[in-house]
C-alpha cells in the first residue's frame, strides 16, 4: 500500500507512506521533509560553507 502523505517542505518532493513506513520525516513542528533535506538540516556541521 502506498499513500501520499504530503510534500517535502524544502524541495517539494512527494512523501509517501509505504506499508506503514514513511518515505521521509515528520518533524515536531509538523513539517514534512524527505530524508535528503532532513539530514542536511540535522547535520549542518557536516556541510561547511567553504
Ligand atoms: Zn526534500
Amino acid at each position: 500500500m502506498k499513500e501520499l502523505v504530503g510534500c517535502c517542505s524544502n524541495c517539494k518532493k512527494e512523501i509517501y507512506c509505504l506499508d506503514g513506513f514513511l518515505n521521509g520525516v515528520h518533524t515536531d513542528a509538523k513539517e514534512l521533509y524527505c530524508f535528503d533535506c532532513y539530514e542536511r538540516q540535522e547535520k549542518p556541521e557536516k556541510n561547511p560553507q567553504s
